[in-house]
């Protein structure tokens, strides 16, 4: 059961729509689900933000900036799909782990990332 669990978190990953990219001054308010904001100037973006994918509603914010810790880098492809690097791993709360790689989240842990793409999973019902 677990092998097809796998699968299935697997093909959850793969179907899961891409996060839309939002080049902002500032950080809004409300801040929607899928969708990574880059804040700052476009040639010299400072924070990457958007809600933590696995659905507990907390916003992850990515420092950009070199000379603070930790900080985070990122590319835009030519289709608009954005790699971040390395990986966000959330060390309080619900403690996800992951790769965001061509606009999409990449779990790290296996038969954990299941459980937190059900969320996901419940959205394509
Ligand atoms: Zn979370």
């Amino acid at each position: 059961m677990m092998f097809f669990r796998k699968i299935v978190a697997k093909f959850a990953e793969w179907l899961q729509p891409e996060h839309k990219l939002v080049y902002v001054d500032e950080l809004p308010r409300n801040v929607k689900d899928k969708t990574i904001y880059i804040v700052g100037d476009v040639k010299q973006p400072w924070l990457l933000a958007f809600n933590c994918p696995c659905g507990c509603q907390n916003l992850i914010q990515l420092n950009l900036l070199k000379d603070a810790a930790p900080c985070w880098g990122f590319k835009v492809n030519k289709k608009n799909k954005i790699n971040i690097y390395p990986s966000v791993w959330r060390t309080t709360g619900c403690e996800s782990h992951f790769f965001v790689r061509k606009g999409k989240i990449d779990w790290v842990r296996g038969y954990e990332s299941y459980r937190k793409t059900k969320g996901f999973l419940s959205f394509w019902k």
